[in-house]
């Protein structure tokens, strides 16, 4: 079968680390199986969604390595939606309902006082045709609902009807058509809920898995009887659980905590957030993957654990360090461009700088370090100044290689007796200002004897 995936986000907010999860695990499965990416924007409550989300939605994924091949907005689809629901009208499975939220919420408390399931009784089902003239002289709009074909010929009387489906992350799922209400598909003021445009657009588009988080498992059953009411086939289902926050939080787009937008401001790889969002709460260990086809090959739906996956953002930090320290020059030399690091010497400095970066963003204060002296000079001792007065003098003559600093301070460790941290910290604050930072033998051939001999106190 052919793979048709899609990513559907409502544009109500910035998209977080939960829901590139979501993006990623439909982007690997269509990578692994040759299948096409549709982002869909389930953008139905016009007064919620923002064309600057929307916008903001597709640089984020684009960010992350995940590029649509095809992008379609629900709101410039109602048509096929009304269509839809004149179909259904038209087969007795969409029927309208007439009670406020505060008469829906009486019923509920009656039905679970008499220890019933509290789902919605259809008594709109028994209204006569005088009734519903009524509601309509008095201004009342219907709210519609879909008929779930969990009866056979009694409407009142619902029977346990099992839905099952393979689900590729979860396995075996079932699902009781009775244990549930008669789901609304368009709200008093005509406007849409998510389920039928979604099940209409998942038809139409030929989406062939319809991958997502698991708080959607329950949704899936009413789901399924909408696509055979509307004569389609369904796709394949796959949930997988949600992350929330190490005190077990769910993440919201609301909030904006984790959003994408914010971790690539923060200077995070895109790969670390991919390899954090796909691989934890999986059997998977987490490890910083450089590449989205690395990631692919690692990644199984089918190894995905069933509860909520707890997660640290200070993981993130340690992923990232990780693909810093080990980037090619190659992967990194324009963005290195675009802070000012280029030349000759931006390949081997980058090399003697990387493994010392949290992130790409802080070569540049080391690239001042090496080009301009250190940024503040320090004050040093008498005993250290004599220490570095003789150590300048006794500078090797070029040409410089990795072998320099080696000669150079086996040298004043014969002369000056220094060893240790007396020997290396004086060297290392004139040369860098800093206590901390790149090997010194990778600094000074990018540092040269005449920008050495700049540095001295
Ligand atoms: N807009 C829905 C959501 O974000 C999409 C769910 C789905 O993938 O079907 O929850």
């Amino acid at each position: 079968m052919s793979v048709t995936v899609r990513f559907a986000p409502s544009p109500t907010g910035h998209i977080h680390i939960g829901n590139a999860r979501t993006a990623l695990f439909n982007w690997l499965y269509a990578q692994k199986h040759g299948g096409r990416f549709i982002l869909r924007f389930d953008d139905t409550d016009v007064a919620r969604s923002k064309a600057e989300y929307a916008d903001q939605i597709q640089l984020d994924l684009h960010w992350l390595g995940v590029h649509p091949d095809v992008t379609v907005h629900q709101s410039a689809r109602f048509a096929t939606y009304d269509a839809a629901v004149e179909r259904l009208k038209a087969a007795g499975l969409l029927y309208p309902c007439w009670e406020t939220a505060e008469e829906l919420e009486r019923k509920r408390k009656i039905r679970l006082s008499r220890r019933l399931p509290p789902v919605y009784g259809r008594e709109a089902l028994k209204l006569t045709a005088a009734e519903k003239a009524t509601y309509e002289a008095e201004g009342r709009k219907p709210h519609w609902r879909f008929l779930l074909p969990n009866f056979t010929g009694d409407p009142f009387a619902p029977a346990r009807t099992e839905i099952h489906w393979d689900d590729v992350v979860r396995g075996p799922q079932t699902v009781d058509l009775a244990s549930m209400s008669d789901p609304v598909l368009v709200r008093e003021d005509g406007s849409y809920l998510y389920t039928l445009p979604s099940v209409v657009d998942d038809i139409e588009l030929g989406v062939s898995h319809v991958i997502r988080g698991d708080d959607h498992v329950t949704n899936t059953g009413a789901q399924i009887a909408l696509f055979k009411a509307l004569g389609a086939k369904p796709p394949a289902f796959g949930h997988h659980n949600l992350l929330t926050t190490v005190s077990g939080e769910g993440l919201s787009k609301r909030t904006g905590t984790l959003s994408i937008l914010s971790l690539a401001e923060d200077g995070i790889e895109s790969m670390a957030v991919a390899s954090l969002a796909v691989l934890i709460g999986t059997s998977e260990s987490v490890s910083a993957v450089a590449s989205m086809e690395e990631l692919a090959a690692l990644f199984d739906p089918a190894a995905t654990s069933k509860s909520a996956a707890k997660f640290d953002p200070a993981e993130l930090m340690t992923l990232n360090r990780a693909l810093v320290h080990a980037m090619p020059f190659a992967d990194v030399a324009a963005r290195l461009a675009a802070l000012g690091i280029e030349g000759d010497k931006a390949e081997p400095f980058w090399l003697a700088v990387r493994g010392n970066l949290e992130r790409v963003a802080d070569a540049a204060p080391w690239w001042r370090i090496v080009r301009d002296g250190p940024q503040e000079r320090p004050a040093f001792s008498p005993e250290d100044a004599a220490f570095l007065d003789a150590a300048f003098d006794a500078l090797p003559p070029e040409p410089w290689d990795h072998e320099t600093w080696k000669l150079w301070t086996g040298r004043l460790k014969e002369t000056t007796g220094r060893k240790g941290r007396a020997l290396f910290m004086p060297l290392r604050l004139a040369l860098t200002g800093r206590e901390e930072g790149p090997e010194l033998a990778d600094l000074l051939p990018l540092l040269g004897r005449e920008g050495t001999l700049a540095r001295r106190p």
